[in-house]
């Protein structure tokens, strides 16, 4: 999508936003959950971002094509819809690490920012690494822990799932393995 209309995308969604409001409103306040901002960047800081509102999701996977590309044992992700997303400064290079799959790196410092999948339209999923403060969003859950490398596991109590938490998928368990 051209940085022009991720922008107008976003200011749309500003203007939403804006206009969701009344007594009417049940639960937290459309206006209050969108004037959350996140921003984020890369090392070099020639490329920043921000989403508004909540992530859909924050998860660590642990597939052996994530861990390529992020040369770590583990890639963790904040996926957030399209219209939450723009680019603050620079526009990020683009590998098709496989049919439908862009992964989205600085062409300049190198620092991995980002997944967009045919699976998952209308979404980014984001590199937690590349937020300006990873407190803000702790992540939510593991997928792929079929494919989990042995010497390495987490003592959080997150659901575990063996792929992805879609289609109603049910966690193989909570928390580390038994007797890690
Ligand atoms: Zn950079
Ligand atoms: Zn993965």
């Amino acid at each position: 999508m051209p940085a022009n209309v991720k922008v107008a995308a976003a200011s749309a969604a500003t203007t939403r936003a804006r206009s969701a409001k009344g007594p009417a409103a049940k639960g937290p306040s459309p206006k209050r959950t969108a004037a959350i901002s996140t921003t984020g960047h890369c090392q070099c800081r020639a490329i920043e971002y921000q989403f508004t509102g909540e992530p859909k999701w924050v998860m660590h996977c642990h597939c052996e094509s994530c861990r390529r590309a992020v040369s770590s044992a583990v890639a963790t992700y904040i996926g957030v819809r399209l219209e939450q997303f723009s680019y603050l400064k620079g526009e990020p290079a683009i590998y098709e690490s496989s049919p439908g799959v862009k992964r989205y790196f600085c062409a300049k410092c190198g620092s991995p920012m980002a997944y967009a999948g045919a699976r998952w339209p209308g979404e980014v999923h984001l590199f937690h690494g590349t937020l300006a403060d990873p407190a803000q969003w702790p992540p939510t859950a593991h997928a792929h822990v079929t494919e989990q490398v042995q010497w390495f596991e987490i003592s959080d109590h997150l659901p575990r799932y063996a792929a992805t938490s879609g289609k109603g998928a049910k966690p193989m368990r909570k928390g580390p393995k038994r007797g890690a």
